[in-house]
Formats: C-alpha cells, structure tokens, sequence
C-alpha cells in the first residue's frame, strides 16, 4: 500500500503516519518525492484494511498496489530506477551498458587479454565467473578467491569495473570485496537467504532469471533484494528452459518489454546462456536492444575453442567487436547510446 501525502504535508503529519502503520505492525518507508511524500507500507502479504491512515492529517490519497511484489513494481514507482555504477554512468538511463569477459576467470593472462580485448571494443564492465555454478561436480568450479585477485588485477591494468557471481552467503562476503557487482546465477534466484544478504550489502546486483521462473517469480526474488535495503537491482533475462534442444535456452526477449511495463527496475539481456551457440549470439543481442534491453552480458574468450566453460557460447573477440558496432548502431535508433571506457576516442 503507498499513502500519498498531500503536497504540503508536515513533517509531523508524515511522521503520524508512519506512527500509525507500525502501530498496526507493518514497516513505513518514507519516500520523500519532487512534488510530494509518498509513504510506502511493506511487510503485509494481502490487502490492508486503508481506513486508519486515509483519516489522518496531510493524506492525499491511498493506493493499492496489485501485484504480490510492491518495492519493485512501477505502481510503487513509476519512474525508471537508475542503477548508479562506479564509473559515473548508470543502468537503466538512456545509456547501454556493455558486460564482457569469459564465463570464467581461468588464469592471470586469459582474464587480462580477455579484459583488454573487450575493453577495446568498448565493454565498461568486465565479467568472469570466480565461483562457477556447474551441472557436474567434475567440470571446472572456478578459481575461488584467487580468481577475484586476478579480477582485481584486471580492474587495476584497465579500469573496468568488475561483475562476477556470489554462489552462497560466505561467497558474497569475499565477492563483494572486489566486485563492483554481484551477480546472482540462474540457479540462486530463488535462494532466499541469499537474495536477503544481497539485499543488506550496497553494491548493485545483478539477478539472472531462473531456469524456469516465471517473471513473477524473477521481480519477487527481486523484492527479497530490495526489502532488505538494497534499491540497485539490475534484472538479467538469460533464457529459459524449454522442449527445443536447437538453442540451449529459450531467450525470452519478450521479458524485456514484460519487466519494462510491471517493474521499474533495469534489465539487461545475456544471449550467450540465451542460445548457448556464438553464431546466435550476435542476432538476440541485437535484438535484445532493439527491444529496450537496458544492457547486454555477453560471453568472450581470446581462445574459446580452450575455454575452460561455456566456450562453445563464447564470442571470439573479432565477433565481439563487429556485435558492438551493431549494437552500437541500432541503440542509436532508439534515441540510447552505448557508454564506452572511460578515456577512449569513441
Ligand atoms: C554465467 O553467467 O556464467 C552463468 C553461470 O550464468 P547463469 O546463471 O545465467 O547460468
Ligand atoms: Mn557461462
């Protein structure tokens, strides 16, 4: 429920408010606005009986939100939430942010040619699994905290900023030292005590939506994040599961126009877990901003036929130049532009 405070509420009218919301045993949020206060009721899960606070002094009016998340819904705010990153630029402007790297981070030279290389074509953001969630207990798990030293190492040579995945809770303590976002995988989105400790962090992160979830399923798992404290969730639609075995997942590029009417969060597209396949990965990317994507997060190797994970997905880095002149061109289209490294010429 959002209470709407008329527009020349007092600040003890607005505290009354909030007195009488907790009084009924739910938390008050106040969001002070341009024009007025808005004072958001969180922790019911149904309809609150409006009647005790539509009385008080300096309400305007109440709202009911309809949707079982509420922080994240565009009926809570309207306006685009704009994820603010490091370098000065922000997710879910007008501004395309770019993600590239490996799946994995494999050793020192593979992630600071990768960096170099994706850096030159005008990613902003580095990415490369430290802690990689795999099918099999057998195949490559990741390098662990040497593999955030090496991201490190990246960020310092080049001035990327880092994206890479929390696993678990212990995980996110060590992540969120080096990551300037912290991604949560396909297979946590629905990790409950996970996404409560993403929530209580202050990087931005960055939640894939889950194998089969549906989008309610995805904005709710982003209203855990955000409930907690955490506003900067960036969503990342990366495929789903279904019967058709010629791509690996099936990118819903639907989600991208979906999340943009019910929510106001940001959402980028991955189209390289979206088809599994490199020569796909060019086309959905493009598609994907045609669509509105507010980003991309794409898969790059300097050898993918060597990749350690993911390689058959894995652009090599002439592709991922020419995908960038593309994207590049068709956000231009839609009145966007792609933000490209702090210093470069483009
Ligand atoms: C990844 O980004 O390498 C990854 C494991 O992605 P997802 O969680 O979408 O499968
Ligand atoms: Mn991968």
């Amino acid at each position: 429920m959002l209470i709407v405070m008329k527009q020349d509420a007092t600040p003890d009218e607005i505290a009354g408010v909030v007195e009488v919301i907790q009084t009924m045993g739910y938390e008050a949020r106040p969001m002070p606005g341009r024009q007025r206060t808005t004072v958001g009721l969180v922790g019911n899960d149904g309809r609150v009986d409006a009647s005790r606070v539509e009385a008080l002094a300096g309400v305007a009016e109440v709202i009911h939100v309809s949707k079982p998340y509420k922080q994240v819904s565009r009926e809570w705010k309207p306006e685009p939430t704009r994820v603010p990153l490091p370098d000065g630029s922000t997710i879910g402007g007008r501004e395309v942010i770019i993600m590239a790297g490996p799946c994995s981070v494999e050793g020192e030279e593979q992630i600071l040619l990768s960096a170099r290389q994706v850096k030159a074509a005008g990613a902003t953001v580095l990415r490369a699994g430290a802690f990689k969630p795999r099918s099999s207990p057998y195949a490559f798990q990741g390098l662990g905290q040497l593999g955030l030293e090496l991201l490190a190492v990246a960020r310092a040579e080049t001035g990327l900023m880092i994206v890479t995945e929390a696993m678990d809770a212990k995980g996110l303590e060590m992540v969120v030292e080096t990551a300037d976002i912290v991604q949560i995988g396909a297979r946590n989105m629905q990790n409950y005590s996970l996404l409560k400790e993403a929530g209580r962090q202050r990087k931005p992160v960055l939640l894939k939506r889950g194998l089969s979830a549906t989008i309610s399923e995805l904005l709710l798992s982003a209203e855990y994040i955000l409930s907690e404290g955490n506003p900067n969730v960036i969503l990342c639609e990366r495929g789903i599961r279904s019967f058709d075995t010629a791509t690996r997942n099936l990118f819903d590029l639907s989600a991208i126009a979906v999340v943009h009417g019910l929510s106001h969060l940001p959402i980028i597209a991955d189209p390289s877990h979206g088809t599994g396949h490199r020569d796909m990965v060019p086309a959905m990317a493009r598609a994907a901003i045609a669509a509105g994507a507010d980003g991309l997060i794409v898969e790059v190797h300097p050898n993918p036929e060597r990749a350690l994970s993911d390689g058959a997905q894995s652009l090599f880095p002439e592709q991922f130049e020419r995908m960038m002149r593309e994207v590049g061109a068709i956000a231009e289209v839609i009145g966007r532009s792609v933000v490209s490294p702090v210093g470069s010429a483009a």
